[in-house]
């Protein structure tokens, strides 16, 4: 049998979630698929050691600031996990854990969506599957013949697990500094790689001050007064607290990228070669959207064309959560409250709710 809904929401983390509070507010009949068994998104899987970037209350999804964590003026991912667990209960939102959403096509004048728990037609799809299920790793010369041990961002946990090892951090983002940092300040030896030198955001700059640039630039650009330059304008990495005493105590300088593995380690641009035990590849994501393909969406770098969240070529479809291309910020727990409000207004819109 196949079930019919207004609304289904693939995917419950922070994006689905925000999704569903204004779904619920305007009365509209959804399910939100996750496909993890348990809430709290792709911040259970993040390393130990993680905080946010933004004090609790810049961190807030729609309707409910997060509480702040005691002890801590930047939360931990435990603290994101328990606070979005709570708010799916607290709305009482009908997430359905540990269903995985596979295919999303066309039905006539529906969309259906096949999960591994059953088919459903919807008359509108909100994606909100983020980007952690699929880490982007460079292609580079002899990854084949390298015997160590590499893991990308999604599989690194804590110094503990490199104890002893020689590691080469690649990467000059935040996950990258970060980790670098938190190796470093437990006295594991390191070289951190990046493929221009590192810029840092001054030391007093935050998620909040993120957030009001990135807010800034859409505004700026709706009322067509040119482009501000926005987040990317200012740096690539937040000088949080363990990244500014790893730096300043001159723990993680950065080298330009190696040209190439060798078996044992990594050959530099002068020849020279470092013997490694392991690679850490802080080299980024790309949004999931492989249950999408049958659609047949096009756009370019490997993102779906959007105005806003909705897909010009498919317009029951609202992509939310995956970056700046999906709206302002909106990769982020305070950025996401609005691109998910203008998604249900307009789903709402097109459903003449
Ligand atoms: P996710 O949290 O990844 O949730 C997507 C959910 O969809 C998952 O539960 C997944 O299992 C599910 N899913 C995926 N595919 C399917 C499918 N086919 N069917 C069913 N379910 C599916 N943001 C901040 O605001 N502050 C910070 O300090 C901050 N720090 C960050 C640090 C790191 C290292 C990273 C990587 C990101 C950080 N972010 C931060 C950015 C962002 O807030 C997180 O990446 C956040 O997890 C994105 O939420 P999301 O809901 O879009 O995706």
């Amino acid at each position: 049998m196949i079930e019919a809904l207004d609304v289904v929401v693939v995917g419950g983390g922070q994006a689905g979630l925000a999704a569903g509070y204004h779904l619920r507010r305007r009365g509209l009949e959804f399910t939100v698929f996750d496909a993890r068994p348990a809430p709290g998104g792709a911040w259970q899987d993040t390393w130990d050691s993680l905080h946010l970037f933004s004090p609790a209350a810049y961190s807030s999804l729609p309707g409910r600031l997060m509480p702040a964590q005691p002890g801590h003026t930047y939360p931990d991912a435990g603290h994101v996990v328990d606070y979005l667990a709570d708010y799916e209960k607290r709305y009482d939102l009908p997430v359905r854990h540990g269903v995985d959403v596979h295919a999303v096509d066309r039905d006539g004048d529906r969309l259906r969506v096949e999960t591994d728990c059953g088919s459903w037609r919807a008359r509108a799809v909100i994606s909100a599957t983020g980007t952690w299920s699929r880490p982007f790793l460079p292609t580079v010369r002899g990854q084949e013949v390298f015997a160590g041990r590499q893991v990308h961002t999604t599989g690194y946990r804590s110094p503990s697990d490199f104890a002893g090892q020689r590691v080469v951090v690649v990467g000059g983002g935040n996950s990258g500094a970060q980790i670098a940092a938190d190796l470093a300040l437990a006295g594991v030896e390191l070289t951190w790689v990046t493929q221009r030198p590192p810029r840092f955001l001054a030391d007093d700059i935050d998620g909040r001050d993120l957030f009001d640039v990135a807010t800034a630039r859409h505004r700026a650009l709706l009322e067509g007064r040119g482009d501000t330059g926005g987040v990317a304008s200012l740096g690539d990495i937040v000088a949080v607290p363990p990244v500014r005493a790893a730096r300043d105590a001159g723990l993680i300088p950065a080298k330009p990228m190696f040209t190439r593995l060798t078996e044992d380690g990594v050959q530099w641009a002068d020849g020279s070669q470092s013997r490694v035990e392991a690679i850490i590849w802080c080299t980024g994501f790309r949004p999931a959207l492989t249950h999408l393909a049958p659609l047949r969406l096009r756009g370019r770098r490997g993102h779906i064309a959007t105005d806003g969240t909705r897909v010009l070529q498919e317009p029951r479809l609202h992509l939310l959560g995956y970056g700046d291309w999906t709206g302002p910020a909106s990769a982020t727990l305070i950025g996401v409250g609005r691109p998910a409000r203008e998604a249900v207004h307009q789903i709402a819109g097109l459903l003449r709710i």
